[in-house]
C-alpha cells in the first residue's frame, strides 16, 4: 500500500479552459457542460482564462496613469474612455452571462460582475507613480478579465446541474507583479483553505487562471497565457493526477499551421518535448506549464474544447520513444564567434534549456555576427539517421545549412534567415516520418559538439 500520502487525496481533475473557450454565451454552455459531465465521475477544479480579447483590453488602460488626463490610442479623453470601458465590458460579460445563466443563479452572476466593473474602475483610478506602484496597479487592473469569466462559468456549470463556486485566489506567488514565480509550499497552504473545503462539499471549484498572491497577499499575475501554468501548479498542490488544457486547437501541433501546411496532431509527447515546443515558442502552452507537472507526476492533456471526441495531446514523464516529434521555427539567430578557443572551429549551443535558442557559438574571433540566421528546431529524440537526412534534403532543395546538430531539444539545423520558411516546410515534410532503428539510441554526449560547417 501507498505510504506517500498520510490523508485520502480528492485527487480532483483540472479543467482549464483558454479565452476561446468562453469567447461567448455559447461557448460558456458548452464548457460548462462538458464540467458538469465529469463532475458527476469525481471532483472537479476548473482554472479560467478571461473572455478572449480582456487581457488586452484591460492592459491597454493599464498603460495610462493613475492620475492625469490621458488618452487612450483613440484620442478619447479619460472619463470617456473609462465609460466606454465599463460600458463594452458590462455588454460582453452580461450577455455571455444571460446566454449561460439559469433564471434562478442569474440574479447573483449579474450583482458579482457590476461589482467586480466597480472594483475595476476603481484600481484603474487609484496607485502611486513609482515604478513599483504601477506595476502593482497594472496587476490589480489585468486580473478582472479572469475573475470576470470564473464568476460567469461558476454560474453556467450550476446551471448545468453541478454546484460550483468561484474559490478564493489559491496560487501563492513572490512579490514581482507581472511573471511572477509560483511558490508550491504557500500554494499547497491556500489551496488546501480556499479549494478543498468547496470539493469536500461536493462543488466544483471555479478558479481565475493568471491570478497569484503575493507573501503579503499584493496582487500578481503569473505573465501573459499563465493560466496553463496555473492549472498544473493548483494540480500539483491538490495532489491531482490529470490536468486538462482546453482550447481551441486539437492539442499540440507538430508545426504551427501558419507557416506548415498539413502540420499534425502530436498525440503523445514526454514532458521535456512538451517544454522545448512550448519554450522555443509552439504558442499553445505556456513555457512553464510542465514545470510543476513534472515534479509531482502530473498526467497534461492539451485538447479541443470544440472538438471532445478528439483525444488531444497527452503529455507525461514517458519519451515516446525515437525519432522526430515536431518542428519550430526560431528567428533572429546571431552565430557568434567566442574568443579564446583552440582554431579549429567548436560549436557550442546555449540556451536549449527549454526557453529557447538565442545563441550559438562559434570557435574564433568574439565578434557577433548580425542575427540574419535561423534555426529550425525539431524537438524529439533524433539519432544520426535524421541528422544526416535533414542536411541531405535540405541540400536537395538548394538550401545552404550553416550549421547542423544534435542539441539538447532534439536536432537544430541553422539556414540564412531568407531560406528559413523553406527549411522549416521541408523538414517537417521529409523528417516526421522517420523513426531511427532499435539499435541505434541517440547519445547526445558523443554528439552535442558535432558540426557540420
Ligand atoms: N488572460 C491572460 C492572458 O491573456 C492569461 C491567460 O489567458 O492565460 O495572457
Ligand atoms: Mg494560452
Amino acid at each position: 500500500m501507498s505510504q506517500r500520502s498520510r490523508e485520502p487525496s480528492l485527487e480532483p481533475l483540472v479543467i482549464k479552459f483558454g479565452g476561446t473557450s468562453v469567447g461567448g454565451g455559447a461557448e460558456f454552455v458548452r464548457a460548462a457542460r462538458m464540467v458538469a459531465d465529469e463532475a458527476l465521475g469525481r471532483p472537479v477544479v476548473v482554472v479560467v482564462s478571461a473572455m478572449s480579447g480582456t487581457t488586452d483590453t484591460l492592459l491597454g488602460y493599464a498603460g495610462t496613469t493613475a492620475g492625469g488626463d490621458d488618452r487612450t490610442s483613440t484620442g478619447a479623453t479619460r472619463e470617456g474612455s473609462l465609460a466606454e470601458l465599463h460600458r463594452t465590458l458590462a455588454e460582453r460579460h452580461l450577455s455571455a452571462a444571460r446566454h449561460a445563466v439559469s433564471e434562478e443563479h442569474l440574479p447573483p452572476v449579474e450583482e458579482r460582475i457590476y461589482e467586480l466593473l466597480g472594483g475595476l474602475l476603481e484600481a484603474i483610478a487609484s496607485g502611486g507613480e513609482t515604478p513599483e506602484a504601477r506595476r502593482a496597479r497594472r496587476a490589480e487592473i489585468a486580473v478582472y478579465g479572469e475573475r470576470l469569466s470564473a464568476c460567469i462559468l461558476a454560474g453556467a456549470i450550476a446551471s448545468a446541474g453541478a454546484p460550483a463556486a468561484v474559490a478564493g485566489d489559491p496560487i501563492a506567488t513572490d512579490a514581482a507583479h507581472a511573471e511572477a514565480e509560483v511558490d508550491s509550499g504557500r500554494t499547497r497552504e491556500r489551496a488546501a483553505g480556499n479549494v478543498v473545503p468547496l470539493l469536500e462539499a461536493g462543488e466544483v471549484a471555479v478558479v481565475p487562471g493568471f491570478v497569484g498572491r503575493s507573501p503579503e497577499g499584493g496582487q500578481t499575475t503569473l505573465g501573459r497565457g499563465g493560466s496553463d501554468l496555473s492549472a498544473t501548479a493548483l494540480g500539483a498542490a491538490l495532489g491531482s493526477r490529470e490536468v486538462w488544457i482546453c482550447s481551441d486547437v486539437d492539442g499540440v501541433l507538430d508545426a504551427d499551421p501558419a507557416l506548415v501546411g498539413g502540420a499534425r496532431l502530436v498525440p503523445r509527447l514526454s514532458y521535456r518535448e512538451a517544454s522545448s515546443m512550448a519554450g522555443l515558442g509552439a504558442k499553445v502552452l505556456h513555457p512553464k506549464t510542465m514545470e510543476p507537472a513534472r515534479a509531482a507526476g502530473i498526467e497534461v492533456t492539451v485538447r479541443s474544447t470544440f472538438n471532445r471526441n478528439c483525444a488531444g495531446t497527452c503529455v507525461c514523464s514517458r519519451e515516446p520513444g525515437s525519432g522526430i516529434r515536431g518542428v519550430v521555427l526560431r528567428r533572429g539567430v546571431s552565430l557568434v564567434r567566442e574568443s579564446g578557443v583552440p582554431e579549429t572551429p567548436v560549436f557550442r549551443m546555449l540556451g536549449s534549456s527549454g526557453y529557447g535558442v538565442d545563441y550559438l557559438l562559434h570557435a574564433g574571433d568574439g565578434e557577433r555576427e548580425p542575427a540574419g540566421h535561423a534555426a529550425v528546431v525539431c524537438v524529439g529524440s533524433p539519432g544520426c539517421d535524421e541528422l544526416s537526412a535533414g542536411i541531405s534534403v535540405l541540400g536537395k532543395r538548394g538550401i545552404t545549412v550553416c550549421w547542423a546538430g544534435l542539441c539538447s531539444d532534439g536536432l537544430l539545423f541553422v539556414v540564412d534567415g531568407d531560406d528559413a520558411r523553406s527549411a522549416l516546410e521541408t523538414l517537417h515534410g521529409s523528417l516526421l516520418g522517420i523513426r531511427s532503428g532499435d539499435g541505434e539510441t541517440a547519445d547526445e554526449g558523443s554528439y552535442s559538439v558535432e558540426g557540420v560547417a
